[in-house]
């Protein structure tokens, strides 16, 4: 359905895409991952006919984008990181007016009212969108990409800046879309394109770095070994304790405190669950245990972990994910 192939974009003598190919067949949600200035912003653009590319191809159903534009572009509903929205219009103004932008031929009046039903912003038609949330502008946002009925559907973004109640409720309406569309999903939290994708392709400095299924990436993040264990007890024999415990490879003290408990970062050995063994061990010695928590992996070791099981340097592998900028869990900012 989408065919990228050997797309390069070229700002001055930066590439901010580097060579990359990838296909999304019919039916397919694709989630397109990567860390801020990743390159997907850009990729989103050339794919949409925004943006044109330095050299490489982009055809939907077999039409070039460049060749054909408006032919491809029919196939395609966008919404873009910052919808464009009109603020001074009300919704069904909006609507209106991206139905004549886009020449739709369906019946106007039963066609606005079936898509603003699906993204359910039916009670909010008569409305200012300068006056809707910022939950009620995304479905507005998502409406117009939904005008004309086009086959693929593409999301840049579309969480960013919600509350989480709107979030579940924007990630639901992406999934029930993908039901009757291709859709791509382009973001940077792997929590996203896990609750909503079939399969993932991972994009790190205009490079395409992984095309894996969900449940791959989501396997190796389950097997983490990586844990945060917070612990009332004395700091040094706790440590001391960590580190001699059989199933541990490495433990540390973290600066986090909360009260008189300390936080420490431990790492199991493969294969080892370790967490009912250390609660007993911590039980028997009277330091109690008041926190556990597994630290997730940043997209790089769930990469590596994904081709290769090696035993890598475990220092390396925290320092890296100190600097990784992909968001691994629902809370906090990027990592
Ligand atoms: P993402 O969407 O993953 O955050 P972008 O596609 O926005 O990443 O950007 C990819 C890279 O291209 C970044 O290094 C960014 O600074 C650069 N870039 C994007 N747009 C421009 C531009 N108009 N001029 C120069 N550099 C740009």
């Amino acid at each position: 359905m989408i065919k990228i192939e050997n797309l390069v974009k070229r700002y001055g003598g930066n590439y901010a895409l580097d060579d990359i190919s990838f296909t999304v067949n019919e039916g397919e949600i694709v989630g397109f991952l990567g860390p801020n200035g990743a390159g997907k912003s850009t990729t989103m653009n050339i794919l949409t006919g925004f943006l044109s590319s330095t050299s490489g191809t982009v055809t939907i159903n077999g039409i070039d984008i460049l060749e054909e534009p408006k032919k491809a572009k029919e196939l395609i509903g966008f919404l873009p990181e910052q919808p464009p929205l009109y603020l001074d219009m009300t919704v069904e103004e909006y609507l209106n007016f991206v139905y004549d932008l886009k020449g739709c031929k369906l019946n106007r009046y039963k066609h606005l009212r079936e898509v603003c039903e699906v993204v359910k912003i039916t009670d909010v038609y008569k409305r200012l969108i300068r006056n809707l949330s910022k939950g009620y502008r995304q479905r507005v946002g998502i409406a117009q990409a939904l005008i004309g009925n086009p086959k693929i559907i593409i999301f840049d973004e579309p969480t960013v800046g919600l509350d989480p109640k709107q979030i579940i409720e924007i990630r639901n309406l992406i999934r029930t879309l993908g039901r009757d569309h291709t859709v791509i999903l382009s973001t940077h939290i792997l929590p996203e394109v896990q609750a909503v994708c079939d399969r993932i392709v991972v994009i790190n400095n205009g490079k395409i770095i992984a095309d894996e299924k969900t449940e791959d990436i989501t396997r190796a993040v389950q097997n983490n070994r990586r844990f945060n264990v917070k612990i009332c007890g004395p700091k040094k024999e706790v440590l001391a304790m960590l580190k001699a415990k059989t199933g541990i490879v490495y433990a540390e003290e973290l600066a986090e405190r909360d009260g008189d408990a300390t936080t420490y970062m431990i790492e199991s050995e493969p294969g080892v669950d370790i967490r009912k063994n250390l609660f007993y061990t911590l039980a028997e010695k009277g330091w109690p245990l008041i926190g556990l928590e597994g630290v997730g992996m940043n997209l790089e070791d769930i990469f590596i972990s994904l081709i290769d099981n090696g035993g890598e340097d475990n220092r390396r592998k925290r320092s890296r994910q100190q600097k990784s900028r992909i968001q691994i869990s629902e809370e906090g900012g990027d990592n």
